[in-house]
């Protein structure tokens, strides 16, 4: 989609910090980072949210993730413990309208988020 930020970042059209790819799933860091490690895993395809990319397909959903473990574990974060969101909706806080994983880590969070 020519006017999508995460499409014309996996185009390479905008520039990124990429971190870790795959033929299809694309992981860059955020520019506004939360925690030390802060990346977002993309499909390079676009899905608008989670649940678009779950019902039309599950294995690259699961590529997703995949790669969002890959990165936690080069980002030094399997021994201590990361966390992966999926704001999914409006009211989930999502604001960029292609699907993405954030992995999130390096510093102690707290539960439930607020
Ligand atoms: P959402 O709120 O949709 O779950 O997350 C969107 C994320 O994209 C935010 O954490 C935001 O900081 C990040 N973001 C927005 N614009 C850019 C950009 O141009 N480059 C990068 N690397 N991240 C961005
Ligand atoms: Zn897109």
């Amino acid at each position: 989609m020519a006017d999508c930020l995460f499409c014309q970042i996996a185009a390479g059209d905008v520039p990124s910090d990429q971190v870790s790819q795959t033929a299809r799933v694309l992981a860059f860091r955020d520019i506004n980072p939360q925690a030390p490690t802060h990346v977002l895993v993309i499909p390079k395809d676009h899905y608008p949210d989670l649940a678009a990319l779950a019902s039309a397909d599950p294995g690259l959903l699961a590529e997703v993730t995949s790669v969002a473990d890959r990165v936690a574990g080069t980002e030094g974060l399997a021994g201590r413990g990361y966390r992966v969101v999926f704001n999914t909706g409006a009211e989930s806080g999502q604001t960029v309208f292609h699907a993405h994983a954030h992995v999130l880590g390096g510093r102690p969070m707290s539960w439930p988020p607020g």
